[in-house]
């Protein structure tokens, strides 16, 4: 099925209050043309590097999101057009977003990437190690960022009872997280599910699903 179609098919099992990232990386610039030329404005990338070169050759009404591991030392290279950061996971990193924002004079929104799966392999961080850096000193002076939800990827396994557990692990901590009250923080996003485990997601609570396979096709690599 062309990548247009995929698309059409995705989009008619997603509620309205779900927003559809359509993750991109590892492919090139014409297959994300494709999805552009069907309606798709949300692209999803994991290195910043591959991030920036697609945005520069692309419609500038795109919104970018980071979505993998982020580099404090490479924040500076997207920090003039990046809509949403989902992977930060430590204060450091988001006082260096906070930092590359300022020089452009913008508030960068971002995720808290929270610890949901058993493998050791995922970043992220407890809900407690976020609810004490929101309520930190030095967080309440960050105002070139603004967290705006939580992100979590679950284990990778056919196991659905355990994804669905993790799915709702992270749709608890953010009630929880929710409570809180700062200025530079407002949470309305629950970034979670991908190709495989999206409707379950929505089914747990996601308002935000990150879709790389099922449009664009099988990657080479990772
Ligand atoms: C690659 C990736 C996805 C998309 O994965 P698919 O299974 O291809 O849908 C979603 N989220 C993150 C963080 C990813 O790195």
């Amino acid at each position: 099925m062309s990548i247009k179609q995929n698309l059409q098919n995705i989009k008619t099992l997603l509620p309205k209050h779900v927003a559809l990232v359509a993750v991109s990386k590892t492919k090139p610039v014409n297959d994300l043309m494709e999805a552009y030329n069907a309606g798709q404005r949300i692209f999803g990338e994991n290195k910043i590097q591959e991030m920036v070169n697609k945005y520069d050759t692309m419609p500038k009404d795109i919104e970018w999101h980071m979505i993998g591991h982020v580099q404090s030392n490479k924040v500076k290279y997207m920090a003039s057009f990046v809509q949403l950061i989902h992977g930060v996971d430590n204060l450091k990193l988001l006082k260096e977003i906070n930092k590359q924002a300022l020089k452009h004079s913008r508030v960068i929104d971002c995720l808290f990437q929270i610890k949901i799966a058993s493998e050791d392999s995922k970043f992220g961080m407890t809900s407690k190690e976020a609810s004490e850096i929101v309520k930190s000193e030095t967080f309440s002076e960050l105002k070139n960022i603004r967290i705006v939800g939580l992100m979590g990827m679950a284990t990778f396994t056919d196991d659905e009872n355990q994804v669905k557990k993790e799915f709702n692990y992270l749709k608890d901590a953010f009630e929880n997280l929710k409570l809180i009250k700062a200025d530079n923080y407002q949470l309305n996003t629950i970034s979670m599910g991908m190709s495989g485990d999206y409707q379950l997601a929505i089914n747990c609570g996601s308002t935000m699903v990150r879709v790389g396979s099922s449009i664009f096709g099988a990657r080479s690599y990772h």
